[in-house]
Order: C-alpha cells, then structure tokens, then sequence
C-alpha cells in the first residue's frame, strides 16, 4: 500500500492549522514583487492542493484573506502575520507556502522559478530560473 499522503502546517502563532490529504501539485519558488512583500522573503516556495482534500485545523478557523490582485487572496493569521496561502478565484486548488509546512521537506520546489528575474542579486536559489 503507498503511503498516504498528509499534509499538515499552520502559522508561527498556531491559531490558523491547515491539513490536506492529496498529492502535491505544482511545487515552484516565486520571486514575483507581491510575494516578497506580502511575505517579507526574497522568493517564496510555493505548493498547490485541491481545495476538496483541504481543510482549516486550527482554532482560528480560515486566515484573513487579503486581495493582493484582481483574482488572488492572500491568506494570513490575524495575530502573527504568517504568510500562508493564495487562492485565486474560480480555481479549484489552494496554494499553500511550503514553509508554513510543519516538514518543509516533504515537498521539493522543482524547476520552476516564476518572476526570477525579480529576485534580489545576491540572491540564488539552486533552482533554474524561468
Ligand atoms: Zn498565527
Ligand atoms: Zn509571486
């Protein structure tokens, strides 16, 4: 039997918890501008799962959301500010930051470097850009 695949993370304060049960998807870093701000980190890690096999833990119940762009929400903790997901509307599937993950390492960012270019020059992830 293969292992099943859980998924649990949450914010620095632990009020927001996330729990997902399905197969990773698209695992990339991100360098755009609104990713950097919004978290305060040169590139983010990100990590999508389906919103049907996802599901808020914690006592705070869903994070604030924030409309960073047309069709994006950001969500953070009311109380410490951890940066934890994006949705965008009408999709189907939750993006999740890989370091809100309570094991970081159990999802691999590959290739994909969205908004690279964008990041600081000092800065280089191991990972090909776009
Ligand atoms: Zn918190
Ligand atoms: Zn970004």
């Amino acid at each position: 039997m293969p292992e099943q695949h859980v998924f649990e993370g949450g914010c620095l304060c632990g009020r927001v918890r996330f729990r997902a049960s399905a197969e990773p998807e698209f695992p990339h870093l991100c360098s755009c501008s609104m990713c950097r701000r919004w978290s305060g980190a040169p590139t983010l890690a990100w990590v999508e799962f389906p919103l049907a096999a996802f599901e808020w833990t914690g006592e705070g119940g869903e994070p604030h959301f924030f409309r960073s762009s047309k069709k994006t929400l950001r969500g953070n903790c009311t109380e410490c500010g951890s940066a934890l997901c994006a949705i965008d509307d009408g999709y189907d599937r939750i993006s999740i930051t890989v370091g809100a993950l309570d094991h970081p390492d159990q999802v691999v960012p590959d290739e994909r470097h969205s908004f690279a270019s964008a990041r600081p020059d000092w800065w280089q992830p191991a990972l090909k850009s776009d």
